[in-house]
């Protein structure tokens, strides 16, 4: 199973790392990519090596194309590439209003959220399709981390909505495309989760969560995600492709 290897993009902090020690608790190898904190990569590298599994950590910017090739390249030098998992991820840098926001953030938000890994996963992608066809590996897997801005509005970060509604079709398309190689693709949709991205507006979650708006009244943590990821990376659902799993305390359903 130790030669099973997945690839974590922004797997240094939040939800990202608890992705790469799940895996790792279940004796996968992981690239476990970082943009900038590479102590807080280091440390969930050495955390993996605690468990007994194999990490290997790589910089790099997920919109840049030279970057993302280096970063697909050190994932194949490791073997088969089974597992991608589009995690990374950022809010814009300033809460903006819709009538307010700048064409640079929505770029930026953009490219990092949306452009990078599609990019990503075509490339991957590609890898993929020629390990099915030599016969090298399992039927590998792709799954992205999209969100439930997908479909609920917040006007002070539009670009962050646009970008991950742009991830679901995303996930439309590979899953589509991809049926023919055996490679399944999936959406896990996070709600609230307890990360550095939302300690930023914790008070005013804390108050929307006890006043009802999940039916599960509490904060969503990493390992959440992560037991999804590793239901999926499991192989149990093979007859499902482009499926989306919401894993954010049932905050999608219409409630009367
Ligand atoms: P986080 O704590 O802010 O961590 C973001 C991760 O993404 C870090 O590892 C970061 O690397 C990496 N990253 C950011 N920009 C990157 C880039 N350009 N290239 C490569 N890596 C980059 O965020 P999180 O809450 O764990 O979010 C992870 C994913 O879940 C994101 O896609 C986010 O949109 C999604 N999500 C989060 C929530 C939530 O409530 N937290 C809800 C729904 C969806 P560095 O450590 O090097 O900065």
């Amino acid at each position: 199973m130790s030669e099973r290897v997945a690839l974590v993009t922004g797997g240094s902090r939040g939800i990202g790392r608890g992705i790469v020690l799940a895996l790792a608790r279940a004796g996968w190898t992981t690239v476990v990519n970082y943009h900038s904190a590479a102590q807080a990569a280091k440390e969930v590298a050495a955390e993996v090596n605690a468990l007994g599994a194999k990490a290997a950590v790589v910089q790099a910017d997920v919109g840049s194309a030279a970057d993302r090739e280096r970063l697909v390249q050190a994932a194949l030098d490791l073997g088969p590439l089974e597992l991608l998992v589009n995690n990374a991820g950022m809010a814009p840098r300033q809460r903006a209003d819709l009538l307010q926001m700048s064409e640079s953030s929505y770029d930026e938000v953009m490219n990092v959220n949306l452009r990078g890994p599609f990019f990503l996963t075509q490339r991957v992608a590609h890898a993929m399709i020629q390990q099915v066809q030599a016969g090298a590996g399992g039927a590998p897997t792709i799954i992205n981390i999209g969100s439930v801005s997908a479909y609920a509005s917040s006007t002070n970060r539009g670009e962050y909505c646009i970008s991950k509604a742009g991830v679901a079709m995303m996930t439309a398309l590979f899953a589509d495309r991809l049926a023919e190689y055996g490679i399944n693709v999936y959406e896990i949709r996070p709600g609230i989760i307890a990360t550095d991205m939302t300690s930023v507006v914790q008070e005013k979650y804390d108050r929307m969560i006890d006043e009802g708006l999940t039916p599960i009244r509490r904060w969503g943590i990493p390992d959440d995600v992560a037991r999804a990821v590793l239901a999926i990376a499991k192989g149990d659902f093979p007859f499902s492709t482009g499926e989306v799993f919401n894993v954010d305390g049932g905050f999608h359903l219409r409630r009367l």
